[in-house]
């Protein structure tokens, strides 16, 4: 499987914006699953998180604080009509929905162009149907049913492919460097 990103396709101008759009957020159900989830497309690569269903302040406060502290400029945002917005987006922008009953990742994931502002849609209760016509490609991590965390961590590593972490994630206080058995962060905080 090819990184869209890899050598070959590397252009000069910065890559379009990718958003996660979070449908049907439950507050009370959906709490840490939607947390991690705006986490996720924060660390593999995805510009902004958009939740939808219903408001939830502290999973807005949690991505605002991980990206002060870990660094970057990714956004979060509170979306209260997401198929309006959707619509209006699908007229100028990719719709990416993942769902199990799409079309396998592996074999489309390459077929899915990086050339305009995208949106990846996942669920979280019932999924309107009129999204899988809306979208441009519904993609599928498997034909099981898991999780939004999981589909959107394994569909982001393979469409964007690696990221340059001290490219993307700076002025942050934190900077973690990997390490083979400790702990090791640097702190620029008081910098
Ligand atoms: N109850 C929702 C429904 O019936 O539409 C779906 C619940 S599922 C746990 C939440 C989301 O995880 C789905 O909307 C989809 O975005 C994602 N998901 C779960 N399994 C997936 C898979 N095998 N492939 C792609 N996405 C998946």
């Amino acid at each position: 499987m090819r990184h869209p990103l890899s050598s070959e396709r590397v252009t000069e101008a910065p890559r379009p914006r990718i958003s996660v759009l979070r449908l049907g957020h439950r507050r009370e159900r959906d709490k840490r699953i939607t947390s991690h989830l705006g986490l996720t497309a924060r660390a593999f690569g995805a510009d902004e998180v958009i939740l939808s269903g219903e408001e939830d302040p502290s999973a807005i406060e949690t991505w605002n604080s991980v990206t002060e502290r870990f660094g970057g400029d990714f956004e979060c945002r509170y979306e209260a009509k997401p198929m309006s917005w959707l619509r209006r987006f699908s007229k100028g922008g990719t719709v990416i929905h993942l769902t199990m009953y799409g079309e396998p990742w592996r074999e489309a994931v390459d077929d899915i162009p990086l050339d305009a502002p995208a949106t990846v849609v996942v669920g979280g209760t019932k999924v309107p149907g009129e999204l899988f016509k809306l979208a441009d490609h519904n993609i599928s991590i498997g034909n099981q049913p898991h999780s939004e965390v999981a589909a959107l961590a394994v569909f982001l590593e393979s469409w964007v492919g690696p990221l340059d972490e001290s490219e993307r994630f700076v002025g942050g206080e934190i900077e973690v460097v990997p390490s083979e058995r400790a702990k090791r962060v640097r702190n620029h905080s008081g910098e």
